[in-house]
């Protein structure tokens, strides 16, 4: 059996069909999900998805890319200032402050995480933003949903991702770096998924110290993937974790842009028959990492 950690149920086309998408998971043996929000509409949804179906979880949390079209429209119009700016991540960052307090305060107990959150440098040039002004706005909205996830106990789901991934560099160290203060200054045991790994083994390596899960999805099966192989063959067993990421990340092998739950099947069997990974003990870690607080 399977645990798909990152799947995302709320975002088109899988959020037309919900249910035939996940009966149909659950037919190649697939027994929990976590359907993940990128945004505060897409993780209410999340939140309404996992109390309508059994063995769907939620997490909530605003991706990095979140706020840069607002932030885009204040730069282009003539109400750009720093101080617009900063209203407009304090308004998204109080909204989502309010609905993960609405579901703790309701005992929810399918929401699991908050996430995804992070930090995503890949394509700021192409977004005519000034790269420093969207930096601090993802370090901001980072660490105030981080702080969030670990103050609540709630797993961290994070995403990663920078041009250059072969040195310990831009968004992975500042990542790393924003953890680290943040589980010294709470003083807690984190508990983080760095979902659909990259990256150098030097920041893997760092991050596992802090205590992460690795998330592996679809693209470990491509041909270039070297460095997401390397990555896994860095990291103990009993850290990794299966995720699909679907609509994203189709596996080798499908005819098709479009990544559906079920194929997950391809990437488990793809770490057991070429990696040599344990798909029980891969099971193991998310039902202790998941249900076990
Ligand atoms: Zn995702």
């Amino acid at each position: 059996m399977i645990i798909d950690t990152h799947c995302h149920y709320n975002l088109e086309p899988l959020s037309e069909n919900v249910v035939k998408h996940w009966k149909k998971a659950q037919e190649s043996g697939v027994e929990a999900s976590i359907v993940i929000g990128t945004d505060l509409e897409n993780s209410k949804l999340a939140i309404e998805i996992a109390s309508n179906n059994q063995g769907l979880y939620a997490s909530i949390g605003l991706h990095p890319g979140n706020c840069q079209e607002d932030i885009k429209k204040l730069l282009i119009g003539d109400t750009y200032s720093q101080v617009n700016i900063d209203k407009s991540i304090d308004n998204h960052l109080n909204l989502f402050e309010v609905l993960l307090n609405q579901q703790l305060s309701n005992h929810n107990l399918k929401l699991l995480a908050v996430g995804e959150i992070g930090l995503d440098y890949y394509r700021l040039k192409t977004k005519g933003l000034k790269r420093q002004l969207v930096v601090e706005m993802q370090k901001r909205m980072f660490q105030f949903q981080l702080n969030l996830a670990f103050k609540n106990n709630l797993l961290a789901i994070i995403h990663v991702r920078d041009q250059n991934d072969r040195h310990l560099q831009n968004a992975y160290q500042d990542t790393i770096n924003i953890l680290e203060d943040t589980i010294q200054s709470l003083n807690v045991s984190p508990r983080f998924i760095l979902h659909c790994a990259s990256g150098s083994l030097d920041y893997i390596k760092k991050g596992l110290k802090l205590g992460a899960y690795i998330g592996v999805a679809g693209n470990v099966t491509y041909d270039n993937a070297e460095n997401i192989r390397a990555i896994i063959d860095h990291t103990p067993s009993n850290r990794i974790l299966l995720e699909t990421d679907a609509p994203y990340l189709v596996p080798k092998g499908y005819k098709t842009q479009i990544c559906e739950p079920y194929m997950i099947k391809t990437t488990a069997e793809f770490l057991q028959q070429k990696m040599k990974i344990n798909l029980d003990i891969i099971r193991q870690n998310a039902n202790n990492f998941l249900f076990n607080k």
